[in-house]
């Protein structure tokens, strides 16, 4: 008992901190946490977080049922559950709509590339879980696909999702999922997003495994010999001595070709 006040305390604050940072706008996002094996604390629907109070929070069993509290459990409640069901080793799940991550959302773009290094270890990659119905089963059943392997999703033209193995965990992957998604989005205005060499992401993914991280990570592009970092679509810009040798070397080949 003492327990569950602790967690229903632990859900207002990052409530208050999500809707703080801007994370949510008015009544969105939904934050959890599992008691037990079958039995979780989630947060109502139709209240703000940054005004929830710990008698709001809402207890429920693994199959949705209201075991204690008066309000109504979040409409996506479905995606939660499913997501404890699958990873028993999860223990707290954060959902909102940040808006760096969710404009990638929206773009349909992964945030798949090795563009820090905190990232790479900490974050890994955060797939896109195709557009589903908010409250359907849709919603769940693409964020299945990508529960084993990651610590979170991107929920196509939604939010972002992230789990952990407590609500601390599963808020600071938000913040750097959001985070990443930010710097991404700046140096995409700039010279563009580079992103780490294969080689620095191996020595990378070494510290990864030494700390037990689990799932994803982007895997870098290969780069020219003593380059850390590189533009994936890069093309190679030619000067003009380059073009004339490659003229020179074609012309030569034709040449030698109508020669033989
Ligand atoms: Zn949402």
């Amino acid at each position: 008992m003492i327990i569950e006040i602790k967690y229903k305390k632990q859900i207002c604050e990052i409530g208050k901190r999500v809707y703080e940072k801007g994370f949510v706008a008015a009544n969105d996002g939904n934050i959890s946490i599992r008691i037990d094996e079958n039995e979780f604390l989630i947060t109502p629907t139709g209240i703000s977080k940054g005004s929830l109070t710990t008698d709001m929070i809402v207890k429920v069993d693994g199959d949705g049922n209201v075991l204690e509290g008066d309000y109504k459990p979040t409409s996506e409640m479905k995606m939660h559950l499913m997501v404890y069901k699958e990873r028993p080793d999860i223990h707290a799940i954060v959902h909102v709509h940040p808006p760096y991550a969710t404009a990638f959302a929206i773009a349909g773009i992964p945030l798949d590339q090795a563009i820090m290094p905190e990232s790479v270890v900490y974050l890994g990659t955060i797939p896109i879980a195709e557009y589903g119905t908010p409250s359907t089963e849709e919603v769940p059943n693409a964020v299945k696909k990508h529960v084993h392997n990651h610590q979170g999703v991107l929920l196509e033209n939604h939010g972002a999702l992230t789990w952990g193995k407590d609500l601390d965990h599963a808020y600071y992957l938000m913040e750097s999922l959001e985070f990443s998604a930010k710097i991404n989005y700046l140096a995409k205005q700039l010279n563009g997003d580079r992103e780490l060499s294969k080689h620095n992401v191996a020595r990378l993914l070494e510290l990864k495994k030494m700390m037990k991280i689990m799932g994803e990570s982007p895997l870098g592009v290969e780069t020219p010999e003593g380059t850390h970092a590189l533009k994936k679509d890069k093309e190679l810009s030619l000067s003009d001595k380059d073009i004339d040798l490659i003229v020179e070397r074609v012309t030569k080949g034709i040449i030698d070709a109508f020669n033989n």
